[in-house]
């Protein structure tokens, strides 16, 4: 089992399905949805071109095959923003405004652990989207709240507000349920639970909680498809994934469902493929989708250079 290939090609794989119809609404996706790796379109990037979510989930990738270290991880992604690093073809075409505001921050002296936005309005899915490798460095920690703190802490680089710090703790947790061998559903009452109770220990108030009320309340995937939010709002976009995986029995059925929710589409089907590439495994993926990405042989040299930091694979 290589897990790390299956959650870092699930991302990107995604991320690259949903490039060409980023911003697209969800009535025109309804009428011309999207099935395979198209290309062009919103940025007019080939087919299996990926954007700033894999950028960034390539950068903490390639730093965590590093002891970790916050500032490293940090340092990757100003290279990124300003000096093209992990780049599909050789420059940045997109980029978040709170990441880019927290990476500015950066670039001008401020630390790791003050760079990031805090106010609640700074609370889109920048952080989350490119969480996934964190989760081979945390998978063993058990108390929760020593993953937390190391989520936390990477996810505030750029997003600093306790809600997208607890959305990805909550990501990643799914994503160790699954590890463990769970099922999709179980891995969901696991989360629900973990992230109830992690609210507890840090004293969250209820009128934060409740932000996470829907997903918490164990019924998400019985929402209709008009109920669940597509934009940039980091929780719709953890609704959304938890919602594509729950309600889809494969690889390809559950990234597309996501990218054909219109809107956020790279993001909603990365947050999405990282899951599902853990369930599906990486043979779920069509091979054409992973073979056409750009850069595949640097993304598998990272994956492999991962896979020896962390004692994994075949
Ligand atoms: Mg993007």
């Amino acid at each position: 089992m290589n897990d790390i290939r299956n959650a870092l090609l699930g991302v990107i794989t995604g991320d690259a399905l949903g490039v060409p119809v980023e911003f697209t609404p969800r009535e025109e996706l309804r009428k011309n949805p999207v099935k395979g790796m198209r290309g062009y379109g919103t940025y007019n990037q080939p087919p299996g071109t990926w954007s700033d979510d894999s950028s960034l989930t390539l950068c903490l990738a390639e730093a965590l095959t590093h002891p970790f270290d916050l500032n490293r991880i940090a340092r990757s992604f100003v290279d990124w923003l300003y000096h093209n690093r992990w780049t599909p073809h050789g420059e940045v075409f997109d980029v978040g405004n709170t990441t880019g505001a927290a990476l500015r921050n950066l670039k001008e002296g401020a630390t790791p652990e003050r760079s990031g936005l805090t106010g609640s309005a700074s609370n889109g899915n920048g952080a989350l989207m490119r969480i996934m490798p964190l989760l081979f460095e945390v998978k063993d920690l058990d108390d929760p709240m020593d993953r937390y703190q190391v989520i936390g802490q990477v996810a505030a680089i750029t997003h600093g507000h306790i809600r997208s710090r607890l959305s990805c703790f909550y990501y990643l947790d799914y994503a160790i349920s699954l590890l463990q061998g769970a099922q999709p559903r179980e891995a969901y009452d696991q989360s629900n639970q973990n992230l109830l109770e992690l609210m507890d220990k840090l004293n969250i108030d209820d009128s934060e909680a409740a932000h996470f009320n829907r997903l918490t309340s164990g019924n998400i995937d019985q929402l209709e498809d008009s109920d669940i939010g597509s934009g940039t709002y980091v929780v719709h976009t953890l609704e959304a994934a938890t919602w594509c995986i729950l309600n889809t029995q494969n690889f390809q059925e559950s990234v597309l469902k996501a990218v054909n929710l219109g809107e956020d589409t790279d993001t909603t089907a990365a947050v999405t493929g990282g899951l599902s590439g853990l369930i599906y495994t990486a043979d779920g993926i069509p091979a054409e989708w992973i073979q056409s990405l750009a850069r595949l042989d640097d993304i598998e040299h990272v994956i492999d250079k991962l896979n020896k930091k962390y004692q994994q694979g075949e």
